[in-house]
């Protein structure tokens, strides 16, 4: 994950070793490169240039730090402001209904069915909770198979209504059964399609409209770059989603979905998916994650 973004940022940093202090010269060189290391890694062009303009007024600012290297200084102002791009704080899932209810929205192949299950399985080990999957992909004939595969797999019950296409009364009978079964957290998969459309962009809002969802989560496959960023910002205004969750980052993903949707739609990633595994989701920590990136 983020190999090539690490190994850039690293050699930036190389032009200010050996510097006894940062200067206006020297800064800038070494931030034509970070900028430069961003845009490969597919980053949104405006949130590149803000990011440097940050770094190096804040590197400028710091100067009178003497006591720390040049090349030191740096990495920690890029690590902070790496970590603020990506939201600062990580950002917590609202379960306060009774039951809470999750609806998931992203396109076709963004991994919404397996996230669904993955999140089950990590509310109902990790949360003690009792979650209900519910199908709403009512256009591919496999889309129920699937959710029921991925049901039996963490021991989650999925509901379904094979013979029905109306995903709103799909929604609300399976809430009236959360309710009265002590189900706790209703999970509802949707359908995507491969890009955005108006037909899946009137259901799903619609069907947000007549559940009224504690959270609605934005799926997205990370390692479609510049793409994931427009399409967040496509179903962001439609639906003014709660959260990001970003898939695929076991790939070699370059990162920028990753860096610029935050500052993109102002909604935090929540949860990123690591894996085709149920195991494979984790809870998304914008500090760690420029941990990582810096290496
Ligand atoms: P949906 O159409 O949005 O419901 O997407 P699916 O859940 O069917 O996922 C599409 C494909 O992506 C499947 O083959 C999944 O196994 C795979 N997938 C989903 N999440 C991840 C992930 O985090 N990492 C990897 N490597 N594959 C994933």
């Amino acid at each position: 994950m983020f190999e090539n973004l690490s190994d850039r940022l690293e050699r930036s940093f190389k032009i200010l070793k050996g510097e006894g202090k940062i200067t206006e010269i020297n800064v800038a060189e070494t931030l034509k490169d970070v900028r430069r290391a961003l845009l490969d890694a597919d980053v949104n062009y405006k949130v590149a240039k803000t990011f440097t303009d940050t770094v190096k007024k804040k590197a400028l600012g710091m100067n009178v730090l003497t006591a720390v290297k040049p090349s030191q200084l740096m990495v920690k102002i890029v690590h902070d402001e790496l970590a603020e791009l990506m939201g600062g704080e990580a950002a917590e899932l609202n379960l306060n209904g009774r039951p809470s209810i999750i609806l998931m929205s992203g396109l076709q192949g963004s991994g919404k069915t397996t996230f669904s299950g993955k999140l089950a399985n990590m509310l109902k080990n990790k949360q003690h909770k009792n979650p209900l999957l519910v199908a709403c992909d009512v256009y591919r004939p496999a889309a129920i198979e699937q959710l029921k595969v991925v049901g039996e797999q963490v021991g989650v019950p999925v509901y379904s209504e094979p013979e029905s296409k109306d995903v709103v009364s799909i929604a609300n009978n399976a809430i009236r059964e959360a309710k009265a079964k002590s189900y706790d957290v209703v999970i509802v998969d949707t359908a995507g399609r491969l890009a955005v459309d108006e037909e899946m962009m009137n259901e799903i809002e619609t069907l947000k409209n007549a559940i009224n969802p504690n959270e609605t989560l934005f799926v997205v496959d990370s390692m479609t770059g510049q793409d994931a960023v427009n399409t967040a910002k496509e179903f962001n205004d439609r639906l003014d989603f709660d959260g990001v969750v970003l898939t695929k980052l076991d790939g070699d993903t370059r990162g920028g979905a990753a860096l610029s949707i935050r500052t993109v739609v102002t909604k935090p990633i929540k949860f990123v998916g690591t894996g085709e595994k149920m195991e494979a989701i984790d809870v998304f920590h914008p500090s760690r994650m420029a941990d990582r990136i810096l290496g």
